[in-house]
């Protein structure tokens, strides 16, 4: 009997494994029975240098979903800690994910190849080391969203039904995900070097670390700060990025927080309709600890348990050390600040203009608004499509007016809001730059739910038309109109973790 070579469907290159010995277990992907392509991202397997064609064959579906690795992947589980709401897990890891191995992308950019629900590996504790299709093409869908919001993501190459039922609180369709992601090194990757002792693998870490993600911060003079600098900085911006589209992610403990800068884990995340800084989402977040409104302050306390992590590289003692890092640890709310202002004044249109003075004038104007929108439940995302029309003068139907219930209210902050704007809010190209950054499509709740219901009994129609608007989000197309609105219950959305 001859057994076929594995198919070479990727130019793999497996740094992790090369380098990180000690931070994973080689491991091997469960067999799916019967395994069926449901979605795959040609556009990024194409970037990928992978054949399309090939991939659609029965042995590129059975390499994405884990059940033979193709040549050249080591497939390993990543070991990692966590601090999952607050309290610590020293040994999380993958417990039902691989990193297949790397690829040097055709922009020069090395990316990890990942599989989410392969089954059962030595990190699983009690799970079973499954996922379902519904959460699985709902991590592809909003992180595809993420990525044409412009916004640093993990992105989702397919999801492989594995033709087996998975048992949650019914029996469910399982799959698994195709992930891509700069790298898969977490804060919590840093917390189990750390808390190993070994302190030559925490350097090798942090060295890899810097070389693959901030290589700027190899001739700092103490390149572990430099480098938690840097992941800081890259965090503040990416949070900022997030609270300037509704996005809740819903659990950011530290094993979901990225070197990288990339949003990564969509479990319980959801996009917020009306705003209100206390929206949760997710069914075990029972204290709002990721709240909307509360996602910034819970950053800046993952990062300080980076900065824990690297104290022994940065200075002999732990005091020196923690003297140097609490500086950098505070910068967080400056970085944050200055990343959430332009971003909103991007949505507003209102010009950077160097002048200090403007930036607590806008801070006020914008801090106003957020008001106003909580205390109307005004849907943040029309709000800012809205705001473009009403600059236009367009008709009353899309004029922002007919979001507010305070009339008055909302006319003095117009009133301010152009006062602010001056030349600039009679000119078309205002408008019109707001418009190429304030989505008309995310991916909304309700319709999330109704594409996932709909595919997990096998009709990937309404997913696919989802997946169309939410990938081009700043045009407004005929025939997605409902796509655009609020859905009917609200923010009455829940949304579960692990699943
Ligand atoms: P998450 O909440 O998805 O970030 O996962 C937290 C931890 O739980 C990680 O170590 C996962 O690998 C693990 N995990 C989640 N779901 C499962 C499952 N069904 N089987 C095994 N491990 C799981
Ligand atoms: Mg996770």
């Amino acid at each position: 009997m001859s057994v076929a070579a594995p198919p070479q469907l990727f130019a793999f290159d497996n740094s992790f494994v090369r380098e990180m010995e000690g931070l994973y277990v080689p491991w091997q992907g469960a067999v799916a029975p019967a395994p069926e392509l449901l979605v795959l991202n040609e556009a990024l397997a194409v970037e990928l240098g992978a054949e399309v064609a090939a991939l659609r064959a029965p042995e590129g579906v059975a390499a994405l979903v884990g059940s033979a690795p193709p040549a050249g992947a080591e497939p390993v589980a990543m070991a990692y800690s966590g601090h999952q709401f607050g309290s610590l897990s020293p040994r999380l890891g993958d417990g039902r994910a691989l990193l297949l191995g790397e690829v040097v992308d055709a922009g020069g950019r090395r990316r990890d190849l990942h599989l989410k629900g392969s089954g059962r590996t030595p990190f699983a504790r009690g799970g079973d080391g499954k996922a379902a299709v519904g959460p699985m093409l709902r991590e592809h869908l909003v992180s595809e969203a993420m990525h044409a919001l412009v916004i640093p993501t993990t992105r989702a190459l397919a999801v492989v039904a594995t033709g087996e039922r998975v048992m949650r609180e019914t029996a469910l369709p399982g799959a698994v995900l195709a992930r891509v992601a700069s790298s898969h090194l977490r804060v919590g990757t840093f917390q189990y070097a750390s808390l190993s002792g070994d302190i030559a693998l925490l350097q090798r870490l942090t060295d890899y670390a810097i070389a693959r993600h901030h290589p700027a911060a190899t001739d700092a003079d103490v390149p572990a700060l430099a480098l938690f600098e840097a992941v800081l900085d890259a965090q503040a911006k990416l949070v900022a990025q997030w609270m300037s589209v509704a996005f809740v992610h819903g659990v950011m403990n530290t094993d979901n927080m990225t070197i990288s800068g990339e949003t990564i884990d969509y479990g319980p995340c959801a996009f917020m309709e009306a705003f209100d800084p206390a929206a949760t989402f997710s069914s075990i977040d029972h204290g709002g600890r990721y709240a909307y409104g509360m996602q910034p302050a819970l950053a800046q306390w993952d990062l300080a348990r980076l900065a824990e992590s690297l104290l022994p590289l940065i200075a002999d003692d732990t005091e020196s050390a923690a003297a140097l890092a609490t500086p950098i640890l505070e910068s967080w709310w400056p970085r944050y600040d200055a990343a959430f202002l332009a971003r909103m004044r991007a949505k507003l249109g209102i010009p950077v203009s160097g002048d200090p003075g403007d930036d607590e004038l806008d801070t006020t104007l914008i801090a106003d608004l957020l008001g106003l929108l909580r205390a109307d439940h005004v849907d943040f995302t029309s709000f800012f499509r809205a705001a473009a029309s009403t600059l236009r003068g367009d008709d009353r139907t899309t004029d922002a007016r007919g979001l507010f219930l305070n009339l008055a209210a909302w006319d003095a902050w117009l009133a301010r809001w152009r006062e602010r704007l001056g030349d600039a809010a009679d000119d078309p190209a205002t408008p019109s730059t707001m418009d190429t950054i304030n989505p008309v499509y995310i991916p909304r709740n309700h319709a999330v739910e109704d594409a996932l219901t709909a595919a997990t009994v096998g009709d990937l129609a309404p997913y696919h038309r989802l997946l169309s608007a939410v990938t081009r989000p700043f045009e407004a197309r005929a025939g997605f109109e409902d796509l655009a609105a609020p859905g009917p219950d609200g923010d009455v959305y829940v949304t579960y973790c692990g699943t």
